[in-house]
């Protein structure tokens, strides 16, 4: 498996996700970062998120893997080699508080387990996924859909933005936003990752002291 090597993620992506925390529209990408320690795989065990730290909110998110190091004009198709579907877990409460502080987020999104992972699979081309549509059931119920035609910045745009700013090579990924219905998980919750029709990933939420 390729090393993961920095993880992106881009807020506030989706403008119906937006306006369901009372945030305005960027104008420009937001980028953020996880810890690698974030990442836990969705291979059947249970993930353990924070327990006693106030709501842990689910973001189902399209991730895309960097396969070659990037120069400009490069597109899409030629550098992404691998596509997956992840979770932006969120301590929400936490969250909050370091906004009204003006403190970075690293607290509320890149703690221990934050990024669960279904495991990669070649990347079909951009035109291929714009045809598809990922899904969050909770316990069997359909909890997020997310369109990425309705990305507000689109994948060109957040890989021509990162790499200029930060940089972006082989084996970075990019978390590229949720759509709307985030929510907080209870221990116990069963969370399932459909890309269309096909489940990519699956695992239970353990959350106890
Ligand atoms: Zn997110």
């Amino acid at each position: 498996m390729t090393t993961i090597r920095n993880i992106y993620c881009v807020g506030r992506n989706f403008g119906l996700h937006a306006a369901e925390l009372g945030n305005e529209v960027p104008d420009k990408p937001m980028i953020f970062m996880k810890p690698t320690h974030a990442l836990v795989p969705m291979n059947g065990q249970p993930i353990e998120l924070p327990a006693g730290r106030g709501e842990v909110h689910y973001e189902t998110e399209f991730v895309i893997r960097i396969g070659r190091d990037y120069r400009p004009g490069m597109q899409v198709d030629e550098l992404v080699d691998a596509m997956a579907l992840g979770i932006d877990f969120t301590l929400r409460d936490v969250q909050s508080e370091l906004k009204k502080k003006g403190h970075p987020w690293l607290l509320a999104k890149g703690f221990l387990g934050s990024a669960p992972i279904t495991e990669f699979r070649p990347f079909p081309g951009e035109d291929e996924v714009l045809q598809t549509e990922f899904v969050l059931r909770k316990n069997g119920a359909e909890a997020q859909r997310g369109n990425l035609n309705d990305l507000i910045f689109n994948l060109q745009v957040i890989i021509d933005y990162i790499a200029a700013n930060f940089g972006l090579g082989a084996g970075d990924i990019i978390f590229t936003g949720t759509p709307a219905g985030v929510a907080a998980v209870k221990h116990g919750d069963r969370l399932e990752l459909l890309w269309g029709s096909e489940k990519f990933g699956e695992f239970t939420v353990k959350m106890e002291g």
